[in-house]
């Protein structure tokens, strides 16, 4: 499907099955942990399940919840982050997809609670600037969802602390995208950092790059 095609309800749920299957095979995560949702053109959320094989995973696994919680489809639980993503697709109507992995680098930075700088021209362009460190909460809990969807409003991604990373985009390649170029600038950072001190950006092309992500996500400046 390109791009501008309209989205359809079987479409969505094999852009999900299919970046759920990605960010396993690429590293984000290992085993069953991490979860992907996906806002469907209906209103409603597809999420991927909670212990289930990505690999043998199929859209018959996949649940459909409201934006409330509420389970419309499906025979298996919804992740048992169900909360964190459904509350950021609450809050933000134009973030339609969210990604929660245990990507190493992401995680190093999270359990040391130290956010990953924009020091990098492309990042600041696609995250929107630093990616914050949110206060610890229990997996889960609905104190970890509110607390983690409240730093993504103005970036497309945040750490948890000593947890994972969470990230939010338009659609599910774009949260794809944005997962893997996170975690890979956190292991540039990571590596950097042994070499000297960091040189940071000037703060106005800080400010303008800024300006491109939130253009990029609201269509306004
Ligand atoms: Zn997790």
């Amino acid at each position: 499907m390109s791009d501008s095609a309209e989205p359809t309800v079987a479409g969505v749920k094999q852009q999900l099955l299919d970046v759920a299957q990605e960010m396993l095979t690429s590293g984000l995560v290992q085993g069953t942990a991490g979860n992907v949702a996906a806002r469907l053109p209906d209103g409603n959320v597809v999420l991927t399940p909670s212990s289930v094989d990505y690999l043998t995973m199929t859209l018959d696994d996949l649940v459909v919840c409201s934006l409330d919680g509420e389970v419309v489809e499906g025979h298996r639980g919804p992740t048992s982050e169900k909360a964190l993503h459904l509350s950021a697709l609450r809050r933000y109507p134009e973030i339609n997809a969210t990604m929660h992995c245990h990507a190493k680098h992401c995680t190093m930075f999270a359990l040391t609670r130290r956010p990953i700088p924009a020091v990098i021209e492309e990042f600041v362009v696609y995250v929107g600037g630093d990616v914050p460190v949110a206060a610890y909460e229990t997996t889960g809990s609905d104190e970890l969802a509110e607390e983690v969807a409240g730093h993504v409003a103005d970036r497309s991604a945040v750490l948890m602390a000593n947890h994972g990373l969470f990230a939010v985009g338009k659609n599910t390649a774009d949260v794809m995208h944005i997962a893997g170029l996170v975690e890979r600038t956190a292991e540039i950072v990571w590596g950097a950092q042994r070499l000297g001190e960091i040189v940071p950006l000037p703060p106005e092309t800080n400010a303008q790059f800024a300006g491109y992500y939130r253009y990029g996500r609201t269509g306004k400046f």
